[in-house]
């Protein structure tokens, strides 16, 4: 099936067109490992890895996804330093080498990152790589040499910046965000990785060495710049080197479209002579109870933050994934407490279809699937493909489907799990606690005897406990609820 994709360089939903049919190239902006990831980052990770589950699935194509990780910028660096945080208890290990302090640092947030995205069913295994920023300083150093050589960088004060008025001579800045140049004064340089669209101006490639910070020799146009990359050319260096240019689809939160992403078309085009990527696509944000996460707002959340409060991380996941990708995702307690709700409406039909019950009713299991899929191939709409499903699964939860349509929709749910990959495909074995058992039998010996009223008491004991006693003609039936 085809699919359509939104795409903010046109500001359109586009047909996608693979440059390679069998392989399509995915790099998606990843974590800065100064911190644990917080729910807003992992909406972002969850968006690209439903559309690369998406493309496998739906799209019947193989996906090469490239995460970068940032583990060298302002805010590595700062928080890196010793004097800056608790860090040093935690981790130990320190040295007088601001480097391998930085690596310390990150190493420690690398892991954790890696243990939450696997958490939320994001599987290492399907990314390619994670390409650390620090092991391509030598990439980083080629392109700054090219986009200096092509005229497109300057030197000042041992920083090498890009000249965005030169830039915009003859191409087009601002081809994600609309940028107003009025205030734009040439030669007006930005030094911090990160910046507002009101300051546009030259941005920083490569930054002069400070006091305890980490940096590399770089020689350029017969100077020697000991110093260390800015942020934005890190991922312009490394999907270079990672997916050829231009590559299908780079992805990131929609926070980054300017300056970073803006900065990164701009880069490589000047040193490569080419646009990066065909597509960008780029998630909304997502708030907290309706107001932007912040530490300041008592409403910022990380993963083990939900965890510790009883969450489960694939609830989590769902809960997401409900939403679609482009609008602001409202994140609630409630909310996802229902997405568990309705992931386990889902879980249930498909532990019926496992049972060993058999009737005569058939399905139109193409019907059901092109419908799903048709809404996902639309740009992942999968509010509109769980509609879809939840609707199939209200209309035929009590059907007994025969053996053969039974396999036909475990076959397609399975499928649909490679997708979502929250539901399970065995039954699990419920144990049930003597105490329960104890008590079942007694309200059984209660009934034979037509003492109604401990019956019913016990009765509700068991439904406090979870259970529920199923009569029938010759005993009764433990279930959990
Ligand atoms: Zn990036």
């Amino acid at each position: 099936m085809k699919l359509k994709l939104y795409n903010t360089l046109s500001k359109n939903v586009q047909e996608f067109e693979p440059i390679n049919e069998n392989l399509v190239g995915i790099y998606s902006c990843g974590p800065t490992v100064y911190s644990y990831a917080h729910i807003g980052n992992m909406r972002s990770f969850l968006f690209a890895d439903l559309l690369q589950r998406v493309i496998k699935v739906v799209g019947k194509k193989n996906v090469k996804w490239v995460m970068n990780i940032t583990d060298i910028d302002d805010k590595t660096i700062r928080d890196s330093k010793p004097e800056n945080g608790n860090w040093v208890k935690e981790m130990g290990n320190l040295s007088s080498d601001p480097l391998s302090n930085l690596k310390i640092f990150t190493n420690y947030y690398i892991n954790e990152f890696i243990n939450d995205i696997q958490k939320v069913g994001i599987k290492k295994e399907d990314v390619f790589d994670f390409p650390k920023a620090t092991d391509h300083i030598q990439e980083m150093k080629d392109l700054i040499t090219l986009i200096y050589n092509n005229g497109f960088a300057y030197i000042s004060e041992g920083n090498v910046y890009f000249n965005v008025g030169k830039w915009k001579e003859s191409n087009k800045y601002g081809r994600l965000k609309n940028i107003d140049f009025e205030n734009f004064k040439k030669g007006v340089r930005i030094d911090a990785d990160e910046y507002e669209r009101e300051e546009v101006s030259d941005f920083v490639l490569w930054k002069n060495k400070k006091d305890g910070e980490p940096a590399w020799d770089f020689e350029l146009d017969g100077n020697n710049l000991e110093g260390r990359p800015g942020w934005h050319l890190e991922c312009s260096a490394m999907e270079k080197k990672y997916l050829d240019l231009p590559f299908d689809i780079h992805t990131g939160g929609i926070d980054l479209q300017f300056p970073h992403h803006e900065d990164e078309i701009a880069q490589s085009h000047a040193g490569y002579g080419i646009d990066p990527t065909k597509y960008w696509c780029h998630c909304e944000f997502l708030e907290v109870e309706g107001k932007k996460m912040s530490k300041s707002f008592g409403n910022f959340f990380t993963l083990r933050d939900l965890e510790e409060k009883g969450y489960d991380p694939l609830d989590i996941r769902f809960a997401i994934q409900s939403q679609h990708y482009r609008t602001k995702f409202n994140f609630t307690l409630d909310g996802i407490t229902a997405a568990s709700k309705g992931r386990k409406k889902v879980q249930n039909f498909i532990d019926n279809l496992l049972s060993d019950a058999e009737g005569d009713v058939k399905v139109q299991i193409e019907d059901i699937k092109s419908k799903v899929y048709t809404e996902l191939a639309d740009d992942l709409h999968t509010p509109k493909a769980l509609a879809e499903l939840f609707t199939f699964i209200n209309n035929n939860k009590n059907l007994n489907f025969s053996k053969e349509s039974k396999n036909q929709l475990l076959e397609f749910f399975k499928e649909l799990n490679l997708i979502f990959d929250i539901w399970k495909f065995e039954l699990e074995e419920i144990k049930i606690p003597s105490e329960v058992v104890d008590l079942a039998e007694k309200r059984f010996q209660a009934k034979v005897n037509k003492d109604w009223a401990t019956a019913d008491e016990i009765r509700n004991k068991l439904t406090e406990l979870g259970y529920t006693i199923k009569d029938s003609k010759d005993g009764y039936e433990i279930i959990k609820n």
